[in-house]
């Protein structure tokens, strides 16, 4: 591993910087290094790692302190699990109007327990789940569903504060709002949430007696979905923000739904092919005719069928298959299996017809057995 760079030169600030410049210098560095601002740039990333690890020293009194008597052994092992560090990054973003954002993707970056009240936490929206069955030619060209469920949406008394009317919620005492209180335990210094407030950051002095103070209630939800072209069994659509309202008006969660599709009688699909099976008469596959078959969008297309056409011949209709998606009008194809029909009942006159057939054919008794590399599977 490379020789670790001195946290004044990473930062670039002087010895003898003030903390306002450590931050200043932190908050330009966090900015331009942000991975979610360069993604896939592993040295971005780690410019990033490195300034929150000159940071997380140089910002605290004891450790820049420890730092400049002895260097990076003087803090080693002194808490660059950043996981558990705890940083009022709102304190550092906040100037920008943007620290909910940062918090946001501070917590997606180290693991979660960043930040001040960020999405990821506890009083979000849960999200919900539902089943819809479509027809197999509704998932083949796409639909719109009528779904109605039951979901939290924000108490329409308090506006979801939980807050009994004409009374407001106050920041809490004891965490003064961060939702966090920090432990401190030799250098180190552990966040953890706040157990009077459950890490909301605010406290509900008179709680709203319609919902109990907590800011929610049920409501019957009513919404159309598009199911979009293409779908399969199994899929599952996700719509965002239609979950259950999260409380104090934080971040609604998504509703998950899956998709069931009824089998058709008489089409296959396969990816984006389509398979029919159309039965012939043995006479039309060794004569030849032409036949009409009915597409899934019930359009009737002629196909010939050549003279001495096997049994489980495939013909190919291009395009008529199922669209890859609702922005091309590319589809998949559309495949004619056909089944050749043996007569079950024959009057006398085919039976004779048969009969001269068979001699003029000169049919063998004993016939050889096919090679099975001749034709493929049976
Ligand atoms: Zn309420
Ligand atoms: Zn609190």
């Amino acid at each position: 591993m490379a020789e670790k760079r001195d946290y004044y030169e990473v930062l670039g600030v002087s010895k003898t910087a003030t903390k306002d410049e450590i931050k200043k210098a932190y908050r330009k560095l966090a900015i331009k290094y942000h991975p979610d601002k360069n993604q896939g740039d592993a040295s971005a990333e780690e410019k990033f790692k490195e300034a929150t690890e000159a940071y997380d020293v140089l910002s605290d009194e004891k450790k820049r302190s420890a730092y400049d008597q002895f260097g990076h052994a003087g803090v080693s092992g002194m808490g660059h699990d950043y996981s558990h560090v705890y940083h009022d990054f709102s304190d550092i973003f906040g100037s920008f109007g943007s620290g909910g954002d940062f918090s946001d993707l501070f917590s997606s970056f180290f693991g979660g327990s960043f930040g001040r009240r960020s999405s990821a936490s506890s009083f979000s929206g849960s999200d919900l789940r539902c089943n819809v069955t479509v027809s197999f030619k509704e998932a083949v060209f796409g639909t719109s569903v009528d779904l109605a469920y039951t979901r939290n949406i924000p108490c329409d008394e308090c506006d979801g504060s939980g807050a009994q009317k004409g009374t407001s919620t106050k920041t809490c005492p004891d965490c003064n709002g961060r939702g966090q209180v920090t432990r401190q335990t030799g250098f180190f210094q552990m966040a953890t949430t706040c157990p009077r407030c459950h890490g909301q950051g605010v406290v509900i002095e008179k709680p709203c007696v319609k919902c109990s103070g907590k800011g929610v209630l049920k409501a019957n939800q009513k919404i159309k979905i598009t199911i979009p072209a293409g779908i399969e069994s199994g899929q599952r659509l996700r719509i965002p923000g239609q979950g259950n309202a999260g409380q104090n008006n934080s971040r609604a969660g998504d509703l998950y739904v899956s998709v069931t599709v009824k089998p058709h009688p008489y089409f296959e699909r396969e990816e984006h092919d389509l398979y029919i099976m159309i039965p012939i008469s043995f006479t039309q596959a060794a004569l030849g005719s032409e036949i009409t078959v009915s597409t899934i969008d019930d359009k009737k297309v002629k196909i010939k069928i050549p003279a001495g056409t096997p049994n489980g011949k495939l013909l190919k209709l291009k395009g008529y298959g199922v669209p890859f998606g609702s922005k091309t009008a590319a589809r998949g194809d559309f495949y004619i299996k056909l089944s050749v029909q043996t007569p079950e009942k024959l009057s006398s006159k085919a039976k004779t017809l048969l009969q001269e057939f068979a001699k003029e054919y000169g049919e063998n008794n004993e016939p050889a057995p096919i090679e099975l590399s001749k034709i493929g599977n049976i």
